[in-house]
């Protein structure tokens, strides 16, 4: 639904293909009727080309449906092998009830819940572009760094009271 109605605002002529997904019913076919979206159901079974150019695309039925572009929506996943490997799983997102895709959990600064571990990015914040992944990281950047200082501070406190208590 979300992406059908997102390329209606560049074209006037949208189908949008059901496949093997649940045909719209209710407000989400009206609001695709009142946007002149076309929906057509049953399963895709291949493309048509004609010389090199998509020409449409088949369904299961034998149904040819002409097209000139083909727009497939993706599942967003985060390459989290190393994150795995230090114990952070990924978490489904949900869209719409849909899930398109997965991230690392963490707070507002990067921070997971393994200590000493941060995230910025689309791994963990699948929408984010590329403004808000730079400042993701400009997050994390400091969080560590606060990290250290604090870090450095205790060190220093225990070897400052271990001097003290031996003068
Ligand atoms: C099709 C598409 C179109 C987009 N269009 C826009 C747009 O117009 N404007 C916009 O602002 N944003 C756009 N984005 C989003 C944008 O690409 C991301 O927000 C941005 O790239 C996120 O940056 P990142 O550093 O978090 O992740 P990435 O750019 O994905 O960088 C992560 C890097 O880490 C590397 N990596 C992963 N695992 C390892 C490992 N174990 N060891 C070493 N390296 C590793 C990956 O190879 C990758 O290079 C688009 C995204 C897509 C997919």
């Amino acid at each position: 639904m979300h992406q059908a109605l997102l390329w209606r605002q560049w074209s006037p002529q949208v189908t949008l293909l059901v496949h093997r997904g649940a045909a719209p019913a209710g407000e989400e076919a009206a609001q695709l009727a009142a946007r002149g979206i076309t929906v057509v159901d049953g399963p895709v079974a291949g493309l048509e080309v004609t010389g090199d150019a998509l020409a449409g695309v088949r369904l299961a039925s034998g149904q040819v449906i002409a097209l000139d572009a083909l727009v497939v929506s993706t599942r967003m996943s985060a390459r989290s092998g190393v994150l795995r490997s230090l114990g952070l799983e990924p978490v489904d997102v949900e869209m719409g009830g849909h899930v398109v895709g997965a991230q690392i959990p963490a707070d507002p600064t990067g921070a997971t819940a393994v200590p000493g571990v941060w995230v910025a990015g689309n791994v963990a914040d699948l929408r984010a572009q590329v403004i808000t992944a730079a400042a993701a990281g400009v997050q994390a950047g400091a969080a560590i760094n606060a990290d250290l200082v604090a870090e450095d501070t205790r060190v220093a406190v225990e070897a400052h009271r271990t001097a003290a208590a031996a003068a």
